[in-house]
């Protein structure tokens, strides 16, 4: 009788629906659609990664304010808003091969994993890297790689990518990471000092000619590099 009841309970729970649906929902159609994101594949993954696992449980009831949070180390998740705008910059489709530098949480690369077909990912904080690794295996992203090392060299064994999404801010684009570039690929990444007068780049590689876009101003955690 216990062990039937028990059985019930489980049962119940685990169909409960995910509390954070309605406030995941809102955080997509009230900012994220709101402020200019169109791309159907980049909605429907911020729609689908439930942000409040990807940040410290104590405060996990913040997780879908349009805002950076706290992951420890000094270092932040990124604000949703734009984590979205920086995965629609780079098109992305089914078959792409990307590379991240800043895992960070994890949180970028199963908005991205959740759309392409492979990501490699780097974070240079081993904790934070071996954690975000482990969380993203937990919740099942089969897709994704990550590795702690210096982002400034890339990942050469896995290149070239389609696109090459950078989410802590450098004062130029390492050239290893654009030799890694696919030809007619797009790297975003945020151009400038830490925490201050920081703008979002988006660089295409066309043939030998490189153009640079400027998207918008932003703040990011400073690019660090292994002496640092
Ligand atoms: N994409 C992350 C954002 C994390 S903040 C997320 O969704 O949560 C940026 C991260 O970049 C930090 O964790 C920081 O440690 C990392 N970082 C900074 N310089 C780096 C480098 N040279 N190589 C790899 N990671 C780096």
């Amino acid at each position: 009788m216990k062990s039937i009841l028990f059985l019930c309970i489980s049962l119940l729970l685990s169909f409960q629906k995910d509390p954070f649906e309605r406030k995941r929902e809102e955080m997509v159609s009230q900012t994220i659609e709101k402020n200019g994101v169109t791309d159907k594949a980049v909605l429907k993954s911020m729609r689908a990664v439930k942000r409040h696992l990807f940040v410290p449980e104590d405060i996990a009831s913040s997780a879908y304010e349009d805002r950076p949070l706290p992951i420890g180390y000094g270092q932040t998740i990124s604000q949703p808003f734009i984590v979205a705008y920086m995965t629609e910059v780079i098109k992305p489709k089914p078959e792409y091969n990307v590379l991240e530098i800043g895992t960070g949480s994890g949180y970028q690369a199963a908005v991205l994993a959740e759309i392409v077909k492979e990501v490699y990912t780097i974070e240079i904080i081993p904790e934070l890297g071996n954690a975000a690794a482990a969380r993203l295996k937990k919740l099942g992203y089969r897709n994704v790689t990550a590795k702690v090392a210096d982002g400034y060299f890339g990942w050469p064994e896995h290149g070239p990518y389609d696109a090459i999404v950078v989410t802590a801010a450098a004062e130029f684009v390492p050239p290893p990471l654009l030799e890694q570039l696919k030809d007619g690929g797009k790297i975003v990444i945020p151009i400038g000092s830490p925490f201050m007068n920081q703008t979002l780049m988006v660089i295409e590689k066309k043939g030998k000619k490189i153009t640079t876009r400027s998207l918008m101003p932003v703040v990011f955690v400073p690019f660090t590099r292994e002496k640092d």
